[in-house]
């Protein structure tokens, strides 16, 4: 038996993979309803939920909800498993409020949107008591591929971070892009198949920045910060020519203003690192 408590998309997702990898599964949400035409036992209360199983998976929308639902709940003994999204600072907390209590404390971010949940594309970092994740990675593995990333809490939830960080930038940077496009009265269909091609370069140009982030060495020869900054800057231009929201450009360009005033000029665009790091 496995509870689920959250019953957004991704909550419902997880539930529809469990049934269907042949799991029993208790479900308990705030809003009562949202757990209709799930093929799921209903607990009445928080407690009846906690009681039906060893295993409990959290899908809240941050970790107060967690507070607002299990604080004063037994929950001793109890595997509890959030994959709720929250800082890792807020995560390092409950994982120490819930070992307070009894409970063991698990906590992961899931890598794919609820259409891909249970999918053989979906992945999940983990981090908490190794033991507790291996010993429940066959329930686990139905969501998405366990990817345990360490013992330390809130490991899972800052690579899960980590990664919408690429994520949602990126997906601003395509929206800032078309737009500059449109604004020149271009259709956005015609610039659509050269953003997709961005990303094989984007690959092919990471490969040497992790050797360079780890040497702390950034060879310039072939492209350094001067030139793009120059370049940065110029987007900026655009966008303020054409009356683009400039904001995202123009946080690129201070980190290479950044650089240069710090004496990167004429290394590659990899000693931004130097600028942005701790
Ligand atoms: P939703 O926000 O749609 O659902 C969140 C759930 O949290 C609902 O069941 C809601 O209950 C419950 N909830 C929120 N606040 C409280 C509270 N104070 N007390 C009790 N229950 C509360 O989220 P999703 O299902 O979309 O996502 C769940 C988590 O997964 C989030 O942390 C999200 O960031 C993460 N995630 C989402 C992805 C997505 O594509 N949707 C992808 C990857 C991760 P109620 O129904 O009563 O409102």
């Amino acid at each position: 038996m496995i509870t689920v408590i959250g019953l957004g998309p991704m909550g419902q997702a997880m539930v529809r993979g469990f049934r269907k990898a042949g799991h029993e599964v208790t479900v308990w949400n705030r809003t009562a309803s949202r757990a209709e035409g799930l093929d799921a036992s209903v607990a009445p209360t928080v407690t009846d939920a906690l009681n039906a199983s060893e295993l409990v998976i959290l899908s809240l929308t941050d970790y107060k909800a967690m507070y607002d639902i299990l604080d004063g709940q037994p929950i001793k003994g109890k595997v509890i498993v959030n994959l709720s999204s929250d800082s890792p600072g807020k995560t390092r907390e409950a994982a120490k409020w819930a070992s307070e209590q009894g409970a063991t404390f698990i906590d992961g971010g899931i890598m794919v949107p609820a259409e891909q949940v249970a999918t053989d594309i979906a992945y999940v970092f983990y981090s908490g008591p190794e033991d507790a994740v291996r010993k429940y990675e066959p329930e686990l593995s139905v969501i998405g591929k366990v990817k345990y990333v360490g013992s330390a809490p809130g490991l899972g939830q800052l690579f899960y971070q980590a990664q919408l960080d690429i994520f949602l930038t990126t997906l601003a940077a395509y929206l800032h892009a078309t737009a500059l496009i449109e604004a020149a009265g271009v259709p956005v269909t015609e610039y659509h198949e050269f953003a997709l091609e961005n990303f094989a370069t984007v690959n092919f140009v990471l490969e040497d920045a992790l050797k360079n982030i780890q040497s702390g060495e950034h060879p310039g020869d072939l492209a350094n910060v001067i030139m793009m900054g120059a370049t940065a800057d110029h987007i900026v231009a655009a966008s303020n020519e054409s009356g683009v929201d400039p904001a995202l450009p123009y946080a690129v360009k201070s980190l290479y203003d950044r650089a240069i005033a710090k004496g990167h000029g004429r290394d590659s665009w990899t000693s931004l690192y130097e600028v942005i790091k701790p």
